[in-house]
């Protein structure tokens, strides 16, 4: 998949569901992995502001969108 490591700032769209790393300001936090949803926001940090960065590690589909479960 060629957008993993992709990477993304505050407020832009989540271009694909699924687990991202989150890389703050180093005085902040270490990096952590957090799941995100497609078509939310990229939020900013409560800390760091919008110097927060996250970058795709992998896909996961959400479940309600997969063609197997309709309802
Ligand atoms: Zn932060």
């Amino acid at each position: 998949m060629d957008h993993i490591g992709d990477e993304f700032k505050s407020g832009e769209k989540v271009p694909h569901s699924g687990i991202y790393k989150v890389v703050h300001d180093p005085h902040h936090a270490q990096e952590h992995e957090v799941t995100c949803l497609y078509e939310k926001t990229f939020p900013e940090c409560d800390d760091c502001g919008d110097h927060v960065r996250f970058i795709l590690i992998r896909d996961a589909q959400q479940v309600s969108s997969n063609e197997h479960f309709s309802w």
